[in-house]
Formats: structure tokens, C-alpha cells, sequence
């Protein structure tokens, strides 16, 4: 069975037992049988109990091997020492899904981790799936099923809500209904031994009551997974991540290796997954709300109507920082808007109708932006005023948008005031228009509708088709000779060789184990010259004093030859380096200056290889304005990296300078991202830092490459 089929069997059950069900009425054995009678469960339901012959009043079999007919769903309610044992009996009925609500798993530690990977080998040699262990249950309204012990079932609708955290699911749960924001289901991952995520995914990817996915996410097992599963569901999703501050690479020996925080990576990882990131609680359910009721906002129009001039400019600065930037309507919308308002009006957009236009005027001004190409998403916004009633208001806008239609646009409100605007909020959203109760939230929705757009435009595939010019055998050789040496720290002759085998510029370099040797390599080469130390030992060749640039004649590198050798060996002895080994001098043609540019990967442990791009300098070391993308990708992904810089101007060309060559950089970076997927079991970080990159035409040159290699 595939996992969507796997998954299906698990979450439209149509027979549930509960391992564990009790007769004690504060028991969650017990709790479970309730909710599920309470939740009108349409199908057979068989609590699991060694003595009580009935429980709740429904019948009670002592085994899960004594219940006469299938069992799609066992609920375990047990305590943990009697899963295993309870898991086997499953796996003999062939159960499909096991709920696992129990915890003391791998959430305690390794013993815990152990029995927890052995029921789900059990569980698989049955043909079933495991969620969690560690579990509030599942909510599914499809169903009507509260495997849980969460008091009810979410109030019904169209997004499916799963969460790592127990707790955070009840409280949601419950929020539904404050909201009025309607979910399929709601599962309950925890431990996440088995069905995690992407699992999920999957299935309400292909479940027709669902319409947008939220996601509460602490932590991934399998980053990539996640970002295929999330790529192919052409379904909006939503994420929230929390934990973002916690885990770093405090101790990663390059730059990139401390640049590479998980808030970047994850963030990089969201967007190929094509997952919209929420930064709270608030902007998950708000834009889940948006997703689940309006179709995507198709093209970058905004228009905002609104009765108050105050939260028409808060609407217009929300929507530049989630940018989705208001722009000026048309001059011939403008004469439409005109007329929809008062002479002191603005029909500029925001289309502020004023405090006195009223009812009518939301009526004509609401259809004008429905009726109008120009407009692609509105935004209602209402301030509660002594002349007009919100209920008014509402009817208003569901009549406009009934006798309008809305041309496929999405449309959201914002009522600020008082309790009459709560009750004409939840009016609108159970006629499917998304509520919110301050113009910034409306906006934020509008942006993920936007987002959710581009989302689907860019497809479900990656154009990533690997370069067929490169020497993988040629590239692990050198790796294989730095291991055979006992090394895990490529120089930088061979971390360029590794490179030149992927097609990346590095230029001519020879190594001089002599002086005599170096002025004959001097000549090969060509002035100016670059000299630089090569030492396995020394991975910042600057601050040793091992580099020397723009070496002119055969005095330079003599003079270079004796200052690098001195420079290092007085470092070594400085930093008391035992078994140190200098291989000599690297002798490389001096690349002519350009911009400087920093490529790098890491090896994160969610997503594997993650490649890295910056500015090189004190845009990399100071202001950390840097972007990344999980490897391998296409060019034109790379070329999505660029403008995420801050300092993208400078790759654009100011003042007067011509643009850069971001062609040949984003070529040259998709390119690493090839080496660093198709070495992955070999190298830990790459740095190409920095690379000399020329205007438009002209090309880069990676002067400096280092790779650390997985420690084995
Ligand atoms: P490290 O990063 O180990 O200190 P690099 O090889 O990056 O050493 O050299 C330090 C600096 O010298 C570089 O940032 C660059 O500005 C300059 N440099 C190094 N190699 C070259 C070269 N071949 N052509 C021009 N400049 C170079
Ligand atoms: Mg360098």
C-alpha cells in the first residue's frame, strides 16, 4: 500500500477499538469511549478490556483478537509497558491505524526510543502505520470520530490542523469555535515514530473536504520528505515553526557553518516545500481561515475600500511589509470609485468612501472593484460608526458579492469595534468570507493568498536536471587521498580540484614544495601572483599571515616565500598546533578585483546538503545577510537566492556600475549545489569565499575553497 492509501485506512476508520478502555469515568480508557459515542462515531466502536463486560454500555471484548469483525483504528489508552504486548495482538488482527495516546516513549530517552521503534516493526508486519506515541488522539470530522480525549470535536470546515503538541491541539480544538474557524480534522503527531508530517500531507493533499493544510511544527525528522510531500500537494499550506532560536552551528568550522542558524535554513526549506511560514499562533489560523474559504489571489492588485482613513493607511503599510505593496488604482477605476462616495472621498486606493457614505456606498464600491480587471484581491475594511449598523454593513457586502460575483478574486474583511462586530464577523466567515478584527491581519491573509499563487505558478517540480559535465570519480579521488592521509580538512589546492571537477572556475594554482620551486612556478603562471600557505592545519590562511596578493616579480616571491613560511610556523607555535604538516606554497594568478561573493553548504540535520549565498565581507561577518536553499536546485532557483540579499542592489549595479553577471553566479551556485548532493555522503561544508564576481558578461572567479569533510 502507498502511504496515502496507508494513511486513508487510518483516518476514515470506520471501526475503532480502545485498547484499554475503563469503567473508571476520569480514565482517558474511558474519556476515549465517551468522546467517541458523543462525537456520533457512525461506525463500530470496541472497547478493549480484560474484565468489563461492557463499558459506556457498549459491548467490551478482554482481547482486540476477540472482536468479531475488522478493526480499522485501535486507540491506546494503556499504560506503556502494555503496548508492546497490546501492539503484537493489533498486529496479528492486521489493525490498520494505532493511535497511540500513551506516553513514556522516546520523549524519556533511549530505552523508551527502543520499545518505541519496536511497535512500529510490529505494527508494519501487520500492515498498519503508527501516530505518535505521546498523543492527544485524532479529530476527524469527515468521520465523526473524537479519538481523543480532547472535550470535542473542532468545529467543522475546510482545514486540516496538525500539531506536534499535545496540548496546543485541545486548545485549538477549542479556539475553532471562538474563530469560527472550521477544520477537517485535527491530528495530534507527537513522538512522530512512524507517521510524521509528510505522511499527512499526502493524505489531505487528496482529501476533497480539505482545502488548506496548518501545520504546527516543532521539529522534522525527514526534512526532505517534507519539502517533496509539501511541493506536490498543490494544496496552500501553512506552517508554524517554533524552537527557531535553539538549535545553531555554534561549533562549524567555516562561515557558512555559523551562518547557517535553522530560522534561514527552515526558512529556505518552507519555500521549496512551498509552504507559507507563520511567524505566531495568530498568523497561522488567520491565514489557514483565508486559504480554506477564498481562492488564491491570481495577479498583485490589492484593493482596500474602507470607511476610515486611519485604517486605510494601516492596511496600506501591512501590505508593504508583507510585500503586497497597495498600488494607485487606474484613472478609469478611479472615476468609478468616484462615484461610490462623497466629493472629499478618495478614490485612489485605499478607496476611502468615508464615515459618510454608509451602506450604499460599500455596495457600489464593493461591486466596482469585483467588476474590474485591474483589481485582483479586496479587502473590506469597516470602522463601526453612529450612522451605520455592522450587521447592515455585512449584508451588505454578501448581497454585493452575490450579485457580483467575484471573478475568482479573493475577498477579506476587517470590522474594528465592538461586539456587533464580532456578530457580523462570524456572519461573514460562515458565508465563507474570511474576518478579521484589524486591517493588518486582512492584509497579512491577502499576502498568503498571494504567496499561495506564486506557490502554484512555480509548479510542482524543481527545474533542477544535474550538469552532465562534471567528474564525480575525479572529485572523490582527491576526498579519498585527503582520508588516506588521515585527514577530514581538505586544502585549498585540493578543495579547488573538487570544485574544477564541477565545472567552477578556480583558476590556474600549482604548489611549490621550495623557493627555487616557486620562482619556476612564478614564471609558468604569470604575474601578478597570489601566494598562499597550504597547511591542513591552518583553515584561515589570513590569520596566520599566509596569504600574500599581488606579487609582481621573482623578488616578491622570494621575499612572499620567506614572510608566509615564517608567518606560519611562528602561528603553529603560537597556537600549539601538535603535528603540524606544511605542504608547501600555493602560487595562483592574481584574479583581477571584482565584487566579492560568498558560496557555502552545510550539511543541516533536517534537510541534508543546504547551499549558501552572500555578499562577501562584512555583509557575510557582520550583517549576516545571507540566504540559503536545500541542495540540489536549478539555476533558476539559485537566481530566486539573489534578490533575498539585502545588499541586492550591489549585484543590480549602483551608481552607475554596471549589473553584475547573476547568470553565471546563479549557474555557479546551482552547480555546488550538484557537488555538495552528489558527495553528500562524503563532505560536511564547502566555502567558496570569496568568489570575484564581474559585471554582466564577464563572469567570477572562485579565488579561495575549502571542504570539510563528515567525520568517519
Ligand atoms: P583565507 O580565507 O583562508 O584567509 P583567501 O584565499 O580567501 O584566504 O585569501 C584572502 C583574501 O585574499 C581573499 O579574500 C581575497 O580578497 C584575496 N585573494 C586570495 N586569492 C586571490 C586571488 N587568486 N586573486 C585575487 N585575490 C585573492
Ligand atoms: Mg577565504
Amino acid at each position: 500500500m502507498s502511504s496515502v492509501q496507508e494513511m486513508k485506512a487510518l483516518l476514515t476508520p470506520k471501526s475503532i477499538a480502545i485498547i484499554g478502555a475503563s469503567s473508571k469515568d476520569n480514565a482517558i480508557g474511558n474519556i476515549v469511549v465517551k468522546n467517541l459515542i458523543e462525537s456520533h462515531f457512525e461506525g463500530a466502536i470496541y472497547p478493549i478490556n480484560p474484565k468489563a463486560p461492557e463499558i459506556r454500555g457498549i459491548k467490551a471484548y478482554p482481547s482486540i483478537l476477540d472482536v468479531p469483525g475488522e478493526v480499522d483504528m485501535a486507540v491506546f489508552c494503556v499504560p506503556a509497558k502494555a503496548v508492546l504486548g497490546a501492539a503484537e495482538e493489533c498486529a496479528k488482527k492486521h489493525v490498520k491505524g494505532y493511535v497511540i495516546i500513551t506516553s513514556g516513549f522516546s520523549e524519556i530517552g533511549h530505552e523508551g526510543a527502543e520499545v518505541e521503534k519496536k511497535i512500529v516493526e510490529v505494527a508494519h508486519s501487520g500492515g498498519g502505520r503508527v501516530m505518535g506515541p505521546n498523543i492527544v488522539g485524532v479529530l476527524l470530522n469527515g468521520s465523526k470520530a473524537n479519538a481523543s480525549f480532547a472535550p470535542c470535536l473542532p468545529l467543522d470546515g475546510k482545514t486540516a490542523l496538525i500539531s506536534q503538541s499535545g496540548a496546543l491541539l485541545i486548545s485549538l480544538d477549542m479556539n475553532t469555535f471562538v474563530r469560527h474557524l472550521g477544520a477537517s480534522s485535527m491530528i495530534s503527531l507527537g513522538n512522530m515514530s512512524d507517521v510524521d508530517f509528510a505522511d499527512c500531507i499526502n493524505f489531505y493533499a487528496e482529501d476533497d473536504k480539505t482545502n488548506c493544510i496548518g501545520l504546527y511544527i516543532e521539529g522534522l525528522k525527514n526534512g526532505r520528505a517534507f519539502i517533496e510531500a509539501g511541493r506536490k500537494a498543490g494544496k496552500p499550506i501553512v506552517a508554524l515553526k517554533s524552537g527557531v532560536s535553539a538549535h545553531g552551528a555554534a561549533a562549524a568550522a567555516s562561515h557558512t557553518g555559523s551562518l547557517a542558524g535553522s530560522v534561514k535554513v527552515y526558512d529556505a526549506a518552507f519555500k521549496q516545500a512551498h509552504v507559507i511560514r507563520a511567524r505566531d499562533l495568530d498568523e497561522l489560523l488567520d491565514c489557514s481561515q483565508a486559504l480554506a474559504l477564498q481562492p488564491v489571489m491570481k495577479g498583485e492588485n490589492i484593493c482596500v475600500v474602507t470607511n476610515g482613513g486611519g485604517i486605510g493607511v494601516l492596511s496600506s503599510d501591512s501590505a508593504e511589509a508583507y510585500g503586497v505593496p497597495l498600488k494607485t488604482a487606474p484613472a478609469d477605476l478611479q472615476v468609478e470609485f468616484k462615484k461610490c462616495m462623497p466629493d472629499f472621498g478618495s478614490a485612489k486606493n485605499p478607496v476611502d468612501i468615508t464615515g459618510g457614505a454608509g451602506l450604499k456606498g460599500y455596495e457600489d464600491a464593493i461591486a466596482v472593484a469585483l467588476k474590474s480587471d485591474w483589481v485582483n484581491g479586496l479587502a473590506v475594511l469597516y470602522c463601526e460608526t453612529a450612522n451605520t449598523e455592522p450587521d447592515e454593513i455585512a449584508e451588505g457586502i454578501l448581497a454585493a458579492v452575490k450579485n457580483n460575483g467575484t471573478n475568482g478574486k479573493p475577498i477579506v474583511t476587517c470590522f474594528v469595534g465592538g461586539f456587533k462586530c464580532q456578530a457580523a464577523g462570524k456572519k461573514l466567515i460562515e458565508a465563507g468570507i474570511p474576518f478579521y478584527e484589524n486591517p493588518d491581519k486582512a492584509m497579512r491573509a491577502l499576502s498568503a493568498l498571494r504567496q499561495a499563487a506564486l506557490f502554484q505558478e512555480e509548479g510542482i517540480a524543481d527545474d533542477y536536471v544535474p550538469a552532465k559535465d562534471v567528474d564525480q570519480a575525479a572529485a572523490r579521488a582527491v576526498i579519498a587521498a585527503a582520508r588516506a592521509d588521515g585527514r577530514s580538512v581538505l586544502t585549498e589546492p585540493e578543495a579547488k580540484k573538487v570544485f574544477a571537477a564541477y565545472g567552477l572556475p578556480v583558476g590556474k594554482a600549482l604548489v611549490a614544495k621550495t623557493e627555487d620551486e616557486a620562482v619556476k612556478m612564478a614564471a609558468e603562471i604569470g604575474y601578478p601572483l597570489v601566494m598562499k600557505i597550504v597547511s591542513p592545519q591552518i583553515i584561515h590562511k589570513s590569520d596566520a599571515g599566509g596569504v600574500k596578493v599581488n606579487i609582481k616579480d621573482e623578488a616578491g616571491v622570494r621575499a612572499a616565500w620567506k614572510t608566509i613560511m615564517d608567518n606560519a610556523k611562528a602561528f603553529i607555535a603560537k597556537k600549539d598546533i601538535k603535528d603540524a604538516a606544511i605542504h608547501g606554497i600555493l602560487l595562483q594568478s592574481m584574479a583581477p578585483l571584482g565584487k566579492e561573493v560568498i558560496v557555502g553548504s552545510v550539511n543541516d540535520p533536517q534537510f541534508g546538503p543546504t547551499v549558501m549565498f552572500g555578499m562577501g565581507g562584512i555583509f557575510v561577518e557582520v550583517l549576516k545577510d545571507v540566504t540559503f536553499r536545500v541542495a540540489p536546485f536549478s539555476q533558476k532557483t539559485a537566481m530566486g537566492m539573489l534578490p533575498e540579499i539585502k545588499s541586492y542592489k550591489i549585484l543590480q549595479g549602483t551608481r552607475g556600475e554596471k549589473r553584475l553577471d547573476q547568470e553565471r553566479l546563479s549557474e555557479i551556485i546551482s552547480r555546488i549545489s550538484q557537488l555538495v548532493s552528489e558527495l553528500s555522503d562524503e563532505i560536511a561544508e564547502t566555502d567558496a569565499n570569496p568568489i570575484m564576481l564581474y559585471p554582466e558578461g564577464e563572469g567570477l572567479a572562485v579565488v579561495d575553497a575549502r571542504i570539510i569533510l563528515k567525520k568517519k
